[in-house]
């Protein structure tokens, strides 16, 4: 559960409660959706690992996080893999709810594993300067002792074009709205919004996100992701949206919307 207000940035409560149902304390649910694409080629890639179970009891109280366990590893469990099947983790970027599930669950006086032992971790190089030098605004996004594992697993790979040789299969795109260096990957026809359109109410070109650090930059480089992926006929995959996994984007009128949506 999160504040549905800082969900919704600087639109008014009259037009977000139109959209999502919230509780008494204004908090919404909002999902931490991974991509999985199993035996692509011969390898199990991970796009995203979510929030993972890493956060200590408070402060899972704080952040309305309902779930008691590892989410992600019983959801590779329910596809017959454990986390040492996964030969590549996409990450597009570092925040704690889209990177908490490297870690292991927390555990009273123990500092939690890295996950994955087999995989090669990919971040963008922008978004790894952002994650391991960031800003006072949004430092506590971001899990330092994370990073820090990440470097001295010997396994992350730094990603600065369109493709990368680990990957020949996916393509990535970046923007910088939300955070630096964020990293689309596309696959097939599927593309990773990430946080540039977290569930299918942020489709509408004007709303975004008080996490967003340079919200009209977010916006312009929605707006072009968008004409973009409509043109190639991409479908969306929401990270965050509670109901709708996957969308193909409407355009009528100057507005873009969701269309064949799938819920899951
Ligand atoms: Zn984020």
């Amino acid at each position: 559960m999160l504040d549905a207000g800082a969900m919704f940035g600087n639109a008014p409560k009259a037009l977000w409660s139109r959209w999502v149902e919230t509780d008494e304390l204004n908090r919404m649910h909002i999902a931490c959706r991974c991509l999985l694409a199993k035996d692509l080629n011969g390898k199990n890639i991970l796009f995203e690992t979510g929030i993972g179970n890493f956060f200590e009891p408070k402060l899972k109280a704080r952040f309305g996080i309902n779930e008691d366990t590892h989410v992600l590893l019983e959801s590779l469990q329910q596809q017959g893999l454990t986390h040492k099947d996964i030969d590549i983790v996409v990450l597009s970027h570092l925040h704690f709810d889209h990177a908490g599930g490297l870690l292991s669950s927390w555990q009273y006086g123990k500092e939690a594993e890295l996950l994955f032992p087999n995989a090669k971790y990919l971040v963008s190089s922008i978004h790894w300067q952002r994650a391991t030098n960031p800003h006072p605004r949004d430092r506590a996004s971001f899990i330092p002792h994370l990073n820090r594992k990440l470097q001295q697993s010997g396994r992350l790979k730094l990603v600065s074009g369109s493709t990368h040789e680990l990957l020949p299969e996916v393509t990535f795109e970046y923007s910088d709205g939300h955070t630096p260096g964020m990293m689309h990957s596309i696959v097939d026809n599927v593309v990773f919004c990430a946080d540039l359109i977290p569930g299918k109410a942020w489709i509408h070109v004007p709303i975004s996100m008080g996490y967003d650090r340079f919200p009209e930059l977010l916006i312009d480089e929605k707006e072009a992701f968008l004409n973009r992926h409509y043109k190639a006929n991409h479908q969306l995959f929401f990270t965050h949206d509670p109901d709708t996994s996957m969308a193909f984007i409407h355009y009528n009128n100057g507005r873009f919307s969701a269309t064949d949506e799938i819920s899951h």
